[in-house]
């Protein structure tokens, strides 16, 4: 996959731009004040492979909490800012990664200059979070309505004000709960800048309708080469948006953490409880660290063949399944032992895959 260019925007540890790979972040929906409560969903995101998380700073009690999560976060930290430049600096003093402000509703220029001088100075970058919700009504009105012309518009006028601070610094995202609208704003905005992109459906609603609309939107954009870092908005615990961002970025062959499932959606020729055998192994395998390939069919017509392409794989028959591993049958499983005896087998061959750092 081709990929388009963008310059290279450090946060914290991360690369994020120029070709690296697409960063997964989320953001924390605990109260910031609540420091032990953010830093335990912090470390539940991380162990999911969450690579930079967000914190609400809705006031200056939070920007000042923002200093221990900081300190103790395994991963680098962004405070998410709206209206009170206030905020902002107080939040660049205690230690965050990276600001996202929403220049839909931080409308003294002063004030974003006043960010950007501080941002410059701690060397931290500012990501201007357009919104189409919260376009300015002169701008919806001058394009004739929330449109991928009036997003555009809104996030180059902001780049431009931070531009003319001498501020580069910057990570780009434009998004809708449209997915139509979000997909044509970024193609628009990725012809005019080479920032990266941080690419997100934004309240796309619970975990399985948003799952579904950010991998229309974020997925489409990303088979097309645009984006450098992406955010499943989910209305349900962020850990599950870690695991939607890499099932998607593994489905396009963009990143690699954790196990496929295949499984067959059962027919007619279905003689095994095979939905109930995958939705266990599902739940079981979620969160395991093995970059391997498990297949689970419903029986001998596309089974085997699937089974055999995928590192270790079932295939159902007459009330029992058939194991396949490395693409050869190796044994027979009755009904009653196929779920504790393939994730044996799962394990045995995902340690192997780690060890030999597939
Ligand atoms: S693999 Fe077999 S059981 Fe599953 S859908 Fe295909 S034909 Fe039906």
């Amino acid at each position: 996959m081709n990929r388009k260019m963008t310059r290279e925007i450090k946060v914290g540890s991360l690369r994020i731009g120029n070709g690296m790979p697409v960063v997964v972040q989320s953001m924390n929906c605990t109260n910031t004040l609540d420091v032990e409560a953010t830093l335990r969903q912090i470390c539940a995101l991380h162990e999911a492979g969450c690579e930079l998380t967000r914190v609400a700073v809705p006031n200056m009690d939070a920007a000042l909490a923002l200093k221990s999560i900081v300190i103790a976060s395994p991963i680098p930290v962004v405070a998410d800012i709206h209206f009170d430049y206030r905020l902002a600096l107080a939040a660049i003093e205690n230690g965050a990664a990276k600001i996202r402000i929403n220049p839909g509703n931080m409308k003294d220029e002063s004030a974003v200059a006043k960010v950007a001088a501080a941002a410059k100075n701690r060397g931290i970058p500012i990501r201007v979070g357009v919104n189409s919700g919260s376009i300015a009504t002169a701008v919806v009105d001058r394009f004739g309505g929330v449109n991928a012309q009036s997003m555009v518009y809104s996030a180059m006028n902001a780049i431009q004000l931070l531009e003319r601070e001498d501020f580069s610094d910057i990570i780009v995202s434009i998004k809708s709960s449209d997915p139509k609208l979000m997909i044509e704003s970024y193609r628009l905005l990725s012809q005019q800048v080479d920032y990266p992109l941080h690419l997100g459906v934004t309240e796309a609603g619970t975990v399985k309708e948003g799952v579904i609309r950010s991998a229309v939107g974020i997925g489409t954009l990303l088979a097309e080469g645009i984006g450098d870092t992406i955010r499943v908005s989910l209305t349900g615990d962020p850990v599950e948006e870690v695991h939607a961002a890499y099932s998607i970025l593994k489905s396009l062959g963009l990143r690699q953490r954790g196990i496929t499932l295949i499984s067959c959606p059962t027919c007619g020729r279905t003689a095994v409880p095979l939905i109930e055998v995958a939705n266990e192994i599902e739940s079981r395998i979620k969160g395991l660290p093995y970059n391997i390939k498990v297949a689970v069919m419903g029986c001998a017509v596309n089974g085997p063949g699937e089974a055999r392409e995928a590192d270790i794989g079932i295939a159902g028959g007459d009330g029992e399944f058939l194991l396949f591993k490395k693409g050869k049958p190796v044994r027979k499983l009755s009904k009653e032992n196929v779920i504790e005896e393939l994730m044996t087998e799962i394990h045995i061959c995902g340690k192997d895959s780690l060890y030999r750092g597939k």
